[in-house]
């Protein structure tokens, strides 16, 4: 893997914000900030056409972040009011929180995969027939009683996420997005969400990799009460797919650009690998073990007493992840002793 992005790279490491940046003819970076989170900024794309101008993932919904895409569509010579469609790699507050406000100011549509539409909270939470899924959720996990009500949503976030809005356009696999004057199409790339998206630019030979494939970190890939499949498996086979892009220069939503999706997807793979180890090594040696066990044990970047609330959550959701595509693959066996009590897993007998 090789940095091409040099001037983000700085930024990231000197801990400030990456200019905006001409990456090729009409195409740009918009560094759009994150309040109060590690990542610092999403970087939003400007793609102009011969007619039309598309914004890809405009960032997280805050004041700031709406002068820093004023700012940077300025650059480009345009308005929010020149904007005509906006797509985004997948529904997460980083990504798909300034949506909203940009249509409103432009009037341009609005593009997702039919998957990430139907993860959108306000259609999936509404569609979920138990109000306390969560809880027998985090039960089954098990997730001792006192432990749950920190790892609940919190109010000001559920009302950002409800409020999300819903695609003008879908976007399968392989659509072309309906620039005029650009060969851009939709690269149906599951597991951090189920309807993410990465988005090829085939003139340029660039990827927009959202957050599939970041330089840096390892995404998230979580099981969630309202999971529709098991992520973990279908991430891989997404990493193994965009590995075929190696050519391409890669414009992550994080961190910054680069060369090498062979590597960098093969990497990523490694990573789920070792985990996918270490988990059976925790239940090898502990014998019948919840979710919420393994958790706590495996080893965090951060070391797990720093991993606080709704990271605790998203942990949890990881280790979930890794534990069901064990039992995919015959290595380890759920014991299910009814609705709302902990899940044991044990690790799977020859035979
Ligand atoms: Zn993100």
């Amino acid at each position: 893997m090789r940095v091409t992005g040099m001037a983000q790279w700085e930024a990231w490491q000197a801990r400030t914000e990456p200019p905006v940046e001409e990456v090729r003819p009409g195409l740009w970076s918009i560094p759009v900030p994150i309040p109060d989170n590690p990542l610092r900024y999403t970087l939003c794309h400007l793609l102009t056409g011969s007619t039309g101008l598309v914004v890809v993932d405009p960032g997280w919904d805050s004041d700031a972040g709406w002068r820093a895409l004023e700012e940077g569509l300025k650059s480009a010579a345009v308005t929010p009011a020149d904007v005509t469609g906006i797509v985004v790699t997948h529904v997460h507050p980083d990504h798909h929180g300034l949506t909203a406000r940009l249509r409103d100011a432009s009037g341009a549509w609005v593009a997702m995969h039919p998957a990430e539409r139907d993860s959108l909270p306000a259609r999936a939470w509404r569609a979920a027939p138990d109000t306390d899924a969560d809880g027998v959720w985090l039960a089954e996990a098990g997730v001792p009683a006192g432990v749950a009500a920190e790892l609940g949503w919190k109010a000001g976030i559920v009302a950002l996420l409800m409020g999300m809005p819903e695609p003008d356009v879908l976007l399968e696999d392989g659509d072309a997005v309906p620039l005029p004057g650009r060969r851009l199409t939709a690269v149906w790339t599951p597991g951090h969400t189920p309807g993410h998206l990465c988005l090829y630019e085939q003139d340029e030979d660039v990827l927009l990799t959202g957050d599939h494939v970041l330089p840096r970190i390892s995404p998230n890939i979580s099981l969630h009460p309202n999971s529709p499949a098991p992520p973990l498996g279908t991430y891989l086979a997404s990493l193994e797919r965009t590995a075929s892009y190696d050519s391409a220069e890669a414009l992550p939503a994080h961190e910054y650009r680069f060369h090498g999706l062979a590597s960098r997807t093969g990497a990523l793979r490694a990573h789920h690998e070792d985990r996918l180890a270490e988990i059976l090594a925790v239940i090898g040696a502990l014998g019948p073990t919840t979710a919420w066990q393994v958790t706590e044990r495996l080893t965090w970047s951060r070391g797990w007493d720093s991993i606080q609330d709704t990271l605790r959550r998203s942990a949890l959701g990881e280790t979930l992840a890794h534990l069901v595509l064990l039992v995919e693959r015959g290595q380890l066996a759920p014991q299910h002793p009814g609705s709302g009590s902990p899940v044991l897993y044990t690790l799977a007998g020859p035979g």
